[in-house]
């Protein structure tokens, strides 16, 4: 498992880990972790089992948020797709379902193109605009830009990363806060877009 994101959740630590319920196995990782040394700090492992004791709570409050997020963006003139397993109709929403108990606090949307994505980053307030995700903060990404710039362009728009997509990753704010906050920020999105086609 990565610890980097919802098992610590807290943003400020980079770790892995690997879960047995078998012995054996258990012994021979042990073993391998005390021969080689590179093992995580023990301040490291302390903010993993900090951030593990909310994991629970802090996935089910942000993926109510995230469903409550998805529903209203779904209905706003400017964003074109909303992405989430939740969603019935999703096409992995059959995998999410037999996979976990929630649908998750990671979705993705869609504005026009670049310029709009551009406007929304500029004038969106609450979530962190970053690569990373599973955090009591919101991060907002720009997959074609960040996580995925390195892939070509055709490559993007076959798996559906366009430049309008942005990922969020809901966190543990008011999600009623985050909803007023994405409304005026594509308010002014809004504004710009009819200013630069002259009205
Ligand atoms: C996910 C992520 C990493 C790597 O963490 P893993 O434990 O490999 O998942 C590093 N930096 C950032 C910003 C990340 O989002």
């Amino acid at each position: 498992h990565s610890a980097t994101k919802f098992i610590a959740g807290h943003s400020d630590v980079v770790a892995g880990l690997a879960a047995t319920k078998d012995e054996k196995l258990a012994e021979q990782l042990g073993f391998l972790q005390n021969s080689f040394g590179s093992i995580l700090g023990a301040h490291d492992c302390w903010l993993v089992l900090r951030g593990l004791k909310t994991l629970h709570c802090r996935m089910t409050q942000s993926s109510a948020s995230a469903v409550k997020i998805a529903e209203n963006l779904s209905d706003h003139p400017l964003v074109e797709q909303v992405y989430y397993p939740g969603f019935r109709f999703h096409p992995g929403s059959s995998t999410q379902t037999y996979q976990a108990q929630g649908s998750g606090a990671v979705l993705s949307f869609r504005l026009r193109d670049e310029e709009a994505v551009r406007q929304f980053t500029k004038h969106v307030e609450l979530p962190v605009y970053a690569v990373s995700l599973g955090a009591v903060e919101s991060i907002l990404s720009y997959p074609a830009r960040m996580s995925h710039a390195s892939m070509p362009k055709e490559e993007r728009e076959k798996r559906g990363i366009t430049d309008g997509l942005l990922r969020l990753s809901v966190g543990l704010e008011n999600p009623d806060d985050l909803i007023k906050d994405f409304h005026q920020a594509l308010g002014k999105t809004e504004s710009e877009a009819f200013l630069q086609t002259g009205g």
